[in-house]
């Protein structure tokens, strides 16, 4: 299975706290549309994404793994405007050196309905969300950090209580 994207050109490796140290202290809003200077390029700092990484941490929901690195990158063979920029991509490097991309996933899919806000969506590898597809967040699928009160609300809130073993 494919787990890092093809064709993506890579402009620079930084540690976890680096970009968060980053977002959180972007000097005054002198790029437009959420952008700002990393290393020499303008970057998107504010994506859904990035936002779902800072708040709600770099380990994947539903496998536990943790996040190694950010990759400053883009596209090689896009077109512009969005080809042409610099994104940064949370991975999780494994022992052999191979890399899993990280995605902010729909723990409820938009499928069922589930919303397009920061409140629905959480951090995963894209080894979990290829898997996970257009399930419901049941079973093994139960967000892992999620404590029982927690699970017990989400089941009442999205109305499947009645197919989940707590
Ligand atoms: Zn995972």
């Amino acid at each position: 299975m494919k787990t890092k994207p093809q064709c993506l050109i890579r402009l620079a490796e930084f540690t976890i706290e680096e970009i968060f140290l980053w977002m959180k202290n972007i000097p005054g809003k002198n790029l437009p549309k959420g952008r700002a200077w990393l290393y020499g390029e303008s970057v998107k700092y504010n994506s859904k994404r990035l936002r779902t990484f800072l708040h709600k941490g770099i380990y994947c929901t539903y496998c536990g793994k943790k996040s190694t690195h950010f990759a400053l990158e883009k596209h090689e063979f896009s077109l512009p405007p969005n080809g042409l920029v610099w994104h940064l991509n949370l991975y999780i490097r494994g022992l052999d050196g191979s890399e899993t991309l990280m995605t902010a996933d729909h723990l409820v899919p938009k499928s069922k309905n589930g919303g397009n806000g920061q409140s629905n969506l959480v951090p995963a590898c894209t080894v979990c969300n290829l898997y996970k597809g257009s399930r419901m967040p049941i079973g093994k699928w139960l967000p892992r950090y999620l404590k029982e009160e927690e699970r017990k609300r989400l089941c009442h809130k999205i109305q499947f209580s009645d197919y989940v073993k707590l």
